[in-house]
């Protein structure tokens, strides 16, 4: 796995200020793959500098050629997409075939969508005898997580470059391999010097001088509520423009009417895509207490596909699984019953944790409200459709969800009353062009598509 030994800032890779490093491990056989430099407020400052001084013009390009930018970006995500899934595989450790379909292909579409929508999006409105231009917000400061490398950052690189911003990121520190392969690829489609420039670093260091930089515009953060919450301090005392895509708990609603094998056999699927490690899954089961027992031995059939090492992979590090084991035993001692799976290492090498089901249990257990980020299914009995909102809304999370019924009407009726984000009906299919945020303490803002690219943009209104 190539790494590179310095930053990417102006447009070319350059020694960081300090020598400290970042060992990068791949957590399916937790060998050290490589090192990165652990960038420091030294660092940051001089790649805010080279995006600020790239702002004016990037500002100025035409949102045509602008769009062009974008598109050959996306062409090399395309070339170089094999090279993507693999970097993807070693240092995230998911299947490869996930990587190819997912982490390598997501980004595609979505660097595609914002090549499209800047070329085609009204940066000019009329209102009235005011013409409101819409203009970028200036330097972004973006911070993403682990668990989709490449999506988080396309998810904020592609529309800040539409909207005419330029970029510093700060990518997490188990995944900074695919970070400087993305960067690699905004130098070979052509991004003018400094529009996007790379830190590597540890969190509380680069990430925190990136979000407290005085010439950062606006941040965007993907990653923990805890974190988000101080970024949103930050911010807030800066006068300054931030997103914060948090932390979920969402509900997958299986109403009596349903076909209910599909719904468990999909939710099981969803949770168990990325090793559980997506901040959208369906981690909460709502069945009606009628169908309860066939739900759950529905489920622990599904779940027992799930082979660790094989269609799952492992967690991200030795932190993570030993998180997620202390939930499933926190879910025992809770008195939840445990009908697949266990807190029991499946694989004496690499951070792998077994696919588990919990049954029984009840919307007041830590496993029921916390997120817990790992393979972790909770099947939750409910009594009639406002007990399931009851459940389905009773956590501080709303970020996404999953609504089942025989009539799409019943389950659109629902999802109406649901306080989330995001809900798929009957299985609906992954949208790039779609909102997708948070409700409640799942964050505040939007990314994909055009409500992804308004965040990146600033009204300005001139009267007539
Ligand atoms: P995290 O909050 O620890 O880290 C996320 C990013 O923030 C990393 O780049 C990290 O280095 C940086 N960071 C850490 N401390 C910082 C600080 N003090 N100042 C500035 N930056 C800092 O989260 P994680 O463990 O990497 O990711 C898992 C969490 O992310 C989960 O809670 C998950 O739900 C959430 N997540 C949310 C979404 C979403 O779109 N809503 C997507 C993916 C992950």
């Amino acid at each position: 796995m190539k790494a590179h030994d310095g930053m990417y800032i102006g447009g070319q890779w350059r020694p960081a200020a300090g020598h400290d490093t970042i060992a990068v491990v791949n957590p399916t056989d937790e060998q050290v793959l490589a090192h990165v430099p652990a960038g420091t407020a030294e660092d940051v400052d001089a790649a805010v500098r080279a995006a600020r001084a790239a702002f004016p013009a990037w500002a100025a390009t035409p949102p045509a050629a602008r769009a062009a930018k974008i598109a050959a970006l996306r062409d090399v995500l395309v070339a170089r997409a094999e090279e993507i899934a693999e970097t993807v595989t070693a240092e995230l450790g998911s299947p490869l075939a996930l990587s190819r379909t997912v982490h390598a292909g997501v980004p595609v579409l979505v660097a595609g969508s914002y090549a499209e929508l800047a070329a085609s999006y009204s940066f000019e409105e009329k209102i009235g005898n005011s013409t409101v231009l819409l203009e970028p917000v200036g330097v972004v400061g973006a911070i993403t997580p682990w668990n989709y490398p490449l999506h988080q950052v396309v998810a904020k690189v592609a529309p800040a470059l539409a909207a005419g911003c330029t970029v510093v990121l700060k990518p997490a520190e188990d995944t900074p391999l695919t970070a400087q392969l993305f960067a690699e690829a905004t130098h070979e489609a052509g991004l003018p010097t400094g529009v996007f420039n790379l830190v590597t670093g540890l969190g509380p260091v680069a990430g925190q001088a990136l979000a407290e930089h005085e010439d950062v515009d606006l941040v965007s953060f993907t990653g923990s509520t805890a974190v988000g919450r101080q970024i949103g301090a930050t911010a807030g005392a800066a006068v300054k423009r931030v997103a914060l895509e948090l932390g979920g708990k969402s509900a997958n609603v299986i109403l009596p009417s349903a076909d209910l094998a599909k719904a468990v056999n999909v939710g099981i699927a969803n949770v168990m895509s990325n090793s559980g490690q997506t901040c959208s899954a369906w981690t909460r089961m709502l069945v009606h207490r009628d169908q309860y027992d066939e739900a759950v031995a529905l489920a622990a059939a599904a779940v027992a596909k799930y082979v660790p090492g094989e269609r799952v992979g492992p967690l991200v590090n030795a932190r993570q699984r030993d998180r997620v084991r202390g939930y499933i035993d926190k879910g025992v001692a809770e008195g939840a019953r445990l009908v697949a799976g266990g807190s029991d290492a499946p694989h004496e090498k690499g951070y792998y944790v077994s696919p588990t089901v919990f049954a029984d249990v009840t919307p007041d257990m830590a496993i029921a409200q916390e997120e817990i980020f790992g393979p972790v299914v909770s099947v939750l009995r409910y009594e009639d459709e406002e007990d399931a909102l009851r459940i389905a809304n009773g956590t501080v999370y709303g970020l996404a969800g999953a609504v089942w019924a025989g009539e799409e009407a019943e389950a659109v009726a629902f999802a109406r009353r649901m306080d989330t984000g995001q809900v798929d009906i009957n299985g609906g299919r992954f949208n790039p062009l779609a909102p997708f945020g948070g409700y409640k303490q799942s964050g505040v803002g939007r990314e994909l598509g055009p409500h992804g690219l308004s965040e990146y943009l600033q009204t300005k209104s001139l009267q007539f």
